[in-house]
């Protein structure tokens, strides 16, 4: 099962999706695991492409239903990774990767141990603050929250030992090049 799924975490603002969108399509044999999620779409978010958008019933219905691999409340939504995909994208011979908050990967790994841990940092908490505050959907609130809970993210994924590889997203080009490596491994 090495190297067969790959978990990316990071705090919001990260610019893990970014990073993961420019390199995934390099990849015609990794399908990114779409998350299941409570919360409203961002301007441009389209259901079934960026989440499975969902109401906390028919959320709470997947986890009553077995439905998930794991699931976590992050910034006040709930998120969650929907088994099947995995499934059938594995039985395929096909990889996958996920996003998945550094609290959630530790759910992961009771289900998939093999899986392939990379944490995506932010250069520095005024890149993070400044990355947040550009994407204007966000509200003033909500922005406070995340940054208030990406500096208690980043401790624990520091020190859970879950993570095989780092990136430090300074530089777009650099770190992309480090994912690549790293999704490259077979
Ligand atoms: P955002 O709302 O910015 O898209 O994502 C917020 C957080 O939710 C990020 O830390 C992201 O990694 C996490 N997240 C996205 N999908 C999942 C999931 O399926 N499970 C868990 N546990 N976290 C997720």
């Amino acid at each position: 099962m090495k190297n067969r799924l790959f978990v990316m975490s990071a705090a919001s603002g990260a610019g893990k999706t970014t990073l993961k969108d420019k390199v995934i399509q390099k990849f015609p044999d990794i399908r990114y695991s779409i998350s299941a999620t409570t919360r409203a779409p961002r301007a441009g978010e389209v259901d079934g492409v960026h989440y499975f958008f969902k109401t906390k019933e028919e959320f709470l219905k997947m986890i009553e239903d077995d439905a998930l691999v794991e699931w976590n409340e992050v910034h006040g939504n709930f998120y969650g990774t929907p088994k099947s995909f995995v499934e059938e994208t594995l039985a395929k011979g096909e990889r996958v990767i996920f996003d998945i908050d550094v609290f959630g990967k530790v759910n992961f790994d009771k289900v998939y141990p093999d899986a392939t841990g990379i944490l995506i940092l932010p250069p520095s908490s005024e890149e993070l603050e400044r990355r947040l505050r550009s994407r204007a959907s966000d509200s003033e609130e909500v922005i406070k929250l995340r940054l208030e809970n990406a500096e208690k993210e980043i401790d624990f994924a520091k020190n859970n030992g879950k993570y095989e590889y780092v990136i430090i997203n300074d530089d777009l080009e650099k770190a992309a090049k480090e994912l690549e490596n790293i999704l490259t491994l077979k």
